[in-house]
């Protein structure tokens, strides 16, 4: 029995449950809408707790560059800074020093990197991510990992999984839950996409005692099938009493196949990063705003969409909001977006509830096939 993580009811191998953190429980499936910057882009709180929003996600490596996590800690962390009351996880940077940095060298003590800010020098321990992450209070911090890139071969991934487990090793000790600030640890399996390795990262991960398990490495650029054959195989390694995250992941389909594979949490930039660039999710299926024929449209972007963009403003003025760069644009866009994610996952909560989740999962693969 597990006092965190309560699992209410299970449909197939798709979950419902309850994860308690310092901020509040959060009921899964559960997806994350990141605030890489201390800010939900274009959102304030407010429209946060309208959209129903549970938990959002910090970036480490953003905060710790810029402002910096010791000036976030004077000021009594991240959600007093930001006003934002209720559950936050922060990642441990890893991934943006892979992806964003220059100069990133790989040691067994940590990664050396370049800010994409400045170019100034910084090295990321594993001591040194949790270190930040305490002073940004998160309810639930992630591992130093290394992400291993798409196409890495078997020698170069079975490296980087010794540096991996080596590295979540480091990061327990450096803080057991229970000290102050009753923070959550998660660990973090790797693996590329070596079914073996994959098999062994989860075992080395999981002698480690987290409050709960993502899967990393994924959605780095394989294709769809290749992601969901990792997925399929690496979940049900993963203990039954934790927390399951599957980390960078947001299209609808997405999240409901990694439902459907037992996954409890996600994140992703695609929804609110798609909403400034026009493209937006609807149950009729995606919408390019700037089109032409919605130039005199004045119904609503999604007639089923009970949200406050759908509920006010028509595709004609959201076109003309988008063609004309105005900024109001990003956050009609940004607000009806999440809330067509939150609530596709609090519709699957509720299919898994009534055990109709594969119904569920079938009416959406119909209008979105991939
Ligand atoms: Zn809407």
């Amino acid at each position: 029995m597990n006092p965190l993580f309560t699992l209410e009811k299970t449909d197939g191998r798709a979950r419902a449950a309850t994860l308690s953190t310092p901020h509040g429980s959060i009921q899964t499936p559960i997806f994350m809408p990141v605030g890489t910057q201390g800010s939900v882009k274009s959102l304030d709180p407010n429209d946060l707790h309208g959209l129903g929003a549970q938990i959002i996600l910090g970036n480490t490596y953003h905060l710790y560059l810029r402002p910096g996590d010791e000036m976030i800690a004077r000021r009594g962390g991240l959600h007093r800074f930001m006003r934002w009351d209720k559950p936050i996880l922060t990642d441990s940077g890893g991934f943006q020093v892979f992806s964003l940095s220059a100069l990133r060298k790989i040691t067994d003590e940590g990664v050396e990197f370049a800010s994409h800010i400045d170019g100034s020098k910084h090295m990321f321990t594993p001591e040194k991510v949790i270190s930040i992450q305490k002073n940004l209070g998160s309810d639930i911090m992630m591992v130093l990992d290394e992400c291993v890139p798409d196409g890495a071969d078997r020698a170069y991934t079975q490296k980087s999984l010794k540096t991996t487990t080596a590295w979540a090793k480091r990061c327990r000790e450096a803080y057991s839950h229970g000290e102050t600030g009753n923070q959550l640890m998660f660990g973090i399996v790797q693996g590329g996409f070596f079914k073996d390795l994959r098999t062994q990262s989860a075992a080395e991960i999981m002698s480690i005692p987290f409050e709960g398990y993502a899967l990393g490495g994924l959605s780095v650029g394989e294709s769809k099938t290749e992601m969901l054959d990792m997925l399929e195989h690496t979940t049900p390694l993963l203990p039954a009493d934790r927390p399951r995250y599957l980390m960078g992941v947001g299209a609808p389909m997405d999240l409901l196949n990694g439902i459907k594979l037992g996954v409890d949490m996600f994140d992703c930039v695609l929804p609110t990063r798609n909403a400034r660039n026009g493209t937006l999710f609807t149950s009729l299926g995606k919408v390019n705003i700037k089109r032409a024929e919605y130039k005199e449209d004045d119904g609503p972007l999604d007639p089923q969409c009970s949200c406050y963009t759908c509920r006010n403003f028509s595709r004609a003025y959201l076109r003309h909001l988008y063609v004309a760069k105005e900024i109001l644009s990003y956050r009609l866009n940004t607000i009806h977006n999440l809330h067509f994610l939150l609530d596709l996952v609090r519709g699957a909560r509720q299919a898994i509830f009534e055990n109709r989740f594969e119904a569920y999962y079938q009416q959406w693969k119909g209008i979105y096939p991939v």
